[in-house]
């Protein structure tokens, strides 16, 4: 017991439950081999260098920053195991309006069904948003990667031009 260091906010705004599985201020694994950790319901909570993510980066003005990440394992009756959290963090985007660059706050969820044939991720995907397994590696990076890259806004407005412009609808003029 006693007092970590270095515990960012977030961390220690989840409370103890996931906290206790994972040390403080962890890096999140880039994969994690899927049955066991699927067996166990394992809990993952840790961070991720924006930098290390080439497909996010490549939609960002800068690769600075973290994400923070939890991410837990279950099962339920008859359904295909769930994988649900959170992904946290500020991201550099350039606004499409002024051109700036600003800070985005990003709050992604994720609740994915993870399945282990095609068959399955489309026997699931009218009720869920299926995962497909390719092996028995879970790649903890690339989802969340992916679930972030579906979270970026199609047409980024810094706060500033929100609040001038929060409709542009009536300027396209349609006559
Ligand atoms: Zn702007």
């Amino acid at each position: 017991m006693g007092l970590i260091e270095n515990g960012t906010r977030a961390q220690m705004r989840t409370g103890s439950k996931l906290a206790r599985m994972k040390q403080k201020a962890a890096h999140l694994p880039i994969y994690v081999p899927a049955a066991s950790a699927i067996a166990r319901e394992s809990a993952f909570q840790g961070t991720i260098l924006v930098e290390r993510l080439p497909r996010l980066v490549e939609s960002l003005t800068s690769p600075d920053g973290t994400l923070d990440v939890e991410l837990q394992l279950g099962s339920e009756m008859a359904r295909p195991p769930f994988l649900r959290g959170h992904v946290r963090g500020n991201l550099r985007l350039q606004c499409q309006r002024c051109l700036e660059d600003f800070s985005w706050p990003l709050d992604a969820k994720v609740d994915l069904r993870l399945v282990e044939n095609e068959a399955d991720e489309s026997r699931w995907l009218q009720d869920y948003e299926p995962y497909l397994l390719e092996d028995d590696r879970l790649p903890l990076h690339a989802i969340v990667e992916d679930e972030v890259l579906l979270a970026l806004p199609l047409s980024p407005r810094c706060p500033t031009c929100e609040r001038a412009e929060p409709l542009s609808i009536d300027a396209a003029g349609t006559a």
